[in-house]
């Protein structure tokens, strides 16, 4: 069923709000300022109440259902995140004030910092990018300041493993640096004769995703960071999947350069719908003096009376601003009340049982879905939706009918590399019953495409809006509801 509009439950001369009796004189506006007649839905509060009310539950999200959204790690969003972010220390100030009054805010900035460098075992950090592609950007910057600075303008080269998420080509082209695809091996990894080829003195460096897109772990990691570090490029690790990693892997231990995290993916903050993310940047000890400025520090050691001064500084070659401010320091603060909550050991745990889950399901899942990395996977694996017996069914009827059982479709047709790719992340947050359900909602699925492939095709059947033409719906675009007088 398709929603009235407002304007279609409106009835003439009804009203839905009581203004309070005026405290100061009243006045008669001047006649040229008085509106004619402005077309507005006439409704009661309860007629706008239940419309908003019935709207918000039209919508799929991680606090209605299931949501293995691959590579973007839907996890729940604890609550107690939204308590902390919403304190009026945190809200009611404005980035202009004095450092003296803002001293808790740049402390848990410092500390946010403090836990980024331990959890990836960095040097630095900036906190400044907006998201996860705005930090790629920083870093490919970062890296490419590195080597200007060092006199070696001939590297202008970037070198991206076909399993690459979209905006790693995408920031290094905003960069200007130069993209070089690098293709996978039959197992998923990065192929080493391809990567040594492209190896000269042209090379900047490589973006590594790392788990990949499949969801797999390179087998060769270290190599693959020797290899570029030899040739006197620099390694930059998307670390949008460190769900993955956290306490078991230190990228900057294995050599990664410069990485970015996504704190809306890692550590749960609501994201989706274009929602603020944010995306820190950590460095290596000798790429430090490029990062963005200004950075949170100890300006003034404390002692045993005195607590420390916390002020900004500004790395000696800094690339600049990446931002206005300080990033989005709402989401620092979800982001970090998370960290408190989880601990180190917690951290650990949630990658334990992210890989935990993800591997369940890929066992359950993987004698009736084909999976072409067929190993045991990190945070989420890929999988195809598509059958050489089922010939009219595709990875995106799948993923409608999913919807008929009240689970958001996986991630489809990516990586680009995987036919007919479902993408699937359960994330560590899911109890082994949503699995379960999610595991026989797949299993129906299979089932109904070889025995009654037009349920799929027709699909999804109860939401408000059922298939729709995705090309028009890109082409022919309605931006506005017209409100019209009757
Ligand atoms: C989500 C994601 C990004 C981009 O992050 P945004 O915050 O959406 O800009 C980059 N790489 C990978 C692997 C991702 O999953």
């Amino acid at each position: 069923m398709i929603e009235p509009r407002l304007c279609e439950i409106s009835v003439p001369g009804r009203v839905g709000f009581r203004f309070p009796e005026p405290d100061v004189p009243t006045e008669e506006l001047p006649k040229s300022l008085v509106r004619k007649s402005f077309p507005m839905p006439e409704l009661s509060e309860s007629d706008v109440t239940r419309r908003y009310t019935h709207l918000s539950q039209l919508n799929h999200g991680i606090d209605i259902g299931f949501y293995p959204l691959g590579s973007c790690t839907m996890k729940y969003n604890p609550k107690v995140n939204e308590e902390t972010a919403r304190y009026a220390g945190f809200t009611a100030v404005h980035p202009l004030q004095p450092i003296e009054t803002v001293q808790g805010n740049l402390a848990l900035m410092f500390e946010l910092q403090e836990w980024l460098k331990e959890i990836g075992g960095f040097a630095g950090v900036s906190l400044q990018p907006a998201a996860g592609a705005h930090g790629e950007l920083t870093g490919v910057l970062i890296i490419r300041a590195y080597h200007k600075d060092r006199g070696d303008v001939q590297r202008t080269k970037i070198l991206i493993p076909d399993s690459a998420h979209g905006t790693n080509p995408a920031s290094t082209a905003m960069s200007g640096l130069n993209v070089v695809e690098i293709k996978s091996d039959e197992r998923g990894n990065v192929d080493l004769e391809a990567l040594k080829t492209e190896c000269d003195n042209t090379l900047a460096g490589l973006m590594l995703t790392n788990p990949n897109t499949l969801g797999l772990f390179d087998e060769h990691l270290e190599e693959v960071v020797n290899i570029v570090h030899q040739a006197g490029g620099l390694v930059y690790g998307d670390g949008a999947n460190m769900n993955a990693l956290l306490g078991v892997v230190k990228p900057g231990q294995v050599g990664i350069d410069v990485l970015h995290y996504n704190l809306h993916k890692t550590f749960s903050t609501p994201h989706g719908g274009g929602g603020p993310g944010s995306g820190p940047v950590a460095v290596r000890s000798h790429l430090l003096d490029f990062l963005p400025a200004p950075i949170v520090a100890i300006v003034e050691k404390g002692d045993e009376d005195t607590p420390p001064l916390y002020g900004f500084v500004t790395p000696a070659k800094t690339i600049g601003r990446m931002k206005a401010f300080h990033g989005h320091f709402g989401i620092l603060v979800r982001s970090f009340t998370y960290m408190l909550m989880q601990g180190s050991d917690g951290l650990r745990e949630v990658a334990e049982h992210a890989v935990l889950n993800a591997n369940y399901l890929l066992a359950k899942l993987h004698h009736v879905y084909h999976v072409p990395y067929d190993r045991i996977c990190m945070h989420e694996f890929v999988a195809e939706g598509c059958w050489d017996d089922a010939p009219d069914i595709h990875a995106t009827d799948v993923a409608k009918r999913l919807m008929d059982f009240h689970i958001h479709p996986p991630t489809n047709y990516f990586p680009l590399i995987v036919h007919e790719a479902l993408m699937i992340e359960p994330t560590e947050t899911e109890s082994k019953q949503t699995l379960d359900a999610f595991i026989e909602a797949m299993l129906n699925i299979a089932d109904e495409a070889h025995q009654n492939p037009e349920i799929l095709k027709s699909a999804p059947h109860i939401t408000p809006v059922g298939r729709v033409d995705e090309v028009k719906a890109a082409k022919d675009l309605i931006l506005t509801c017209s409100v019209s007088s009757s």
